[in-house]
């Protein structure tokens, strides 16, 4: 029984790491049986209502607006606090819990969205990231219109799917991305250029935004070399027609060369952490006083 449990565990590790051939090691099964404690509390998670989305704001770089809004998933465990989604994510896709907690992130943002409605204000278009493992199933599309009704048109939703998985699951994402965009459905690519690029889809899928992720900001300030890269990437975009969402825009510095190189739309801490949801309510009503929410 405990060589075939090791032998297990070196598996899942080859399987992690993408090494060929593992051989056991005892501190594995200590980090192993933490994933499984971790596996069975995150089981009882959905049950327990302890999900939480937070809210972060995208802003239009020219005006300063509001136009859109990302849900990002955290777990509120009683026994390890906030728990960050890059701690559990990959426990959910292994295990197929994610197809249950990804409906209720839809459902959630679909939710929170009709209620800032519902008080008056004029809610932004809500981002809800979508994991491969949703996109496979053959009812995804179903999913996510029975999630959206009753109550808010296909505009007041925007699914983010990585790059890699877009390449990946290519014939999937083609199909599924053409169904969303008649419906009305926004799309867009996330992490753009850290999976292996492939620039042949840009032009096949209905893609709305292309989200230009954190690395090539971080050191946009110091390397010149990082600003031509994305200058490209947005001369790129608009001439396909895709707005851009920076993320990770931390420093005002960075915020202005990315408004000299003619991005459309921000979000990072420089503006504003991930809020949760009441938190993002109140921020909601004191933008929405000053009309700087562009609903979509
Ligand atoms: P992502 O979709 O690329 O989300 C952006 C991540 O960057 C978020 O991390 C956000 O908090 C973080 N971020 C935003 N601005 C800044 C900044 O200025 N500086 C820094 N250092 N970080 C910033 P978070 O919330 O930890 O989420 C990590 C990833 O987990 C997400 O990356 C997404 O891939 C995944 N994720 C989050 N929620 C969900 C979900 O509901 N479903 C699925 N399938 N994946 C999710
Ligand atoms: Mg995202
Ligand atoms: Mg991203």
């Amino acid at each position: 029984e405990a060589l075939l449990s090791h032998a297990e565990i070196a598996l899942r590790r080859a399987k992690e790491t993408g090494d060929t051939s593992v051989f056991h090691a005892p501190e594995f099964a200590a980090s192993s049986a933490e994933r499984l404690t971790l596996e069975s509390s995150l089981r009882q998670a959905l049950e327990k209502e302890e999900f939480v989305l937070h809210y972060q704001p995208k802003l239009e770089l020219l005006t300063g607006r509001i136009v859109g809004v990302e849900a990002l998933l955290r777990w509120q465990s009683p026994d390890l606090g906030l728990v960050p989604p890059a701690k559990f994510i990959r426990i959910l896709e292994e295990t197929g819990l994610i197809l249950e907690v990804g409906a209720w992130v839809l459902s959630r943002a679909v939710h929170d969205h009709r209620r800032w409605i519902g008080l008056g204000i004029a809610a932004p278009r809500v981002g809800v990231n979508v994991s491969p493992v949703q996109l496979h199933k053959r009812d995804f599309v179903d999913k996510v219109i029975s999630a959206l009704a009753p109550g808010v048109e296909p505009p007041g939703i925007d699914l983010e799917i990585t790059e890699s998985t877009m390449i990946a699951e290519w014939e999937t994402a083609l199909r599924v991305t053409e169904e969303l965009d008649r419906l009305g459905i926004a799309l867009s690519i996330d992490d753009f250029g850290t999976g292996y690029s492939s620039l042949s889809y840009l032009n096949r899928l209905p893609i709305h935004h292309l989200k230009i992720d954190k690395s090539f900001v971080d050191d946009l300030e110091q390397n010149p070399r990082s600003r031509e890269v994305v200058k490209g990437i947005i001369i790129l975009s608009h001439a396909l027609n895709i707005l851009t969402v920076t993320e990770g825009v931390e420093h005002e510095g960075q915020r202005d060369i990315l408004r000299g190189l003619g991005a459309d739309f921000i979000q990072g801490y420089f503006y504003s952490r991930p809020l949760p949801a009441p938190v993002f309510e109140t921020f909601l009503e004191e933008f929405n006083g000053s009309g700087q929410i562009q609903a979509p």
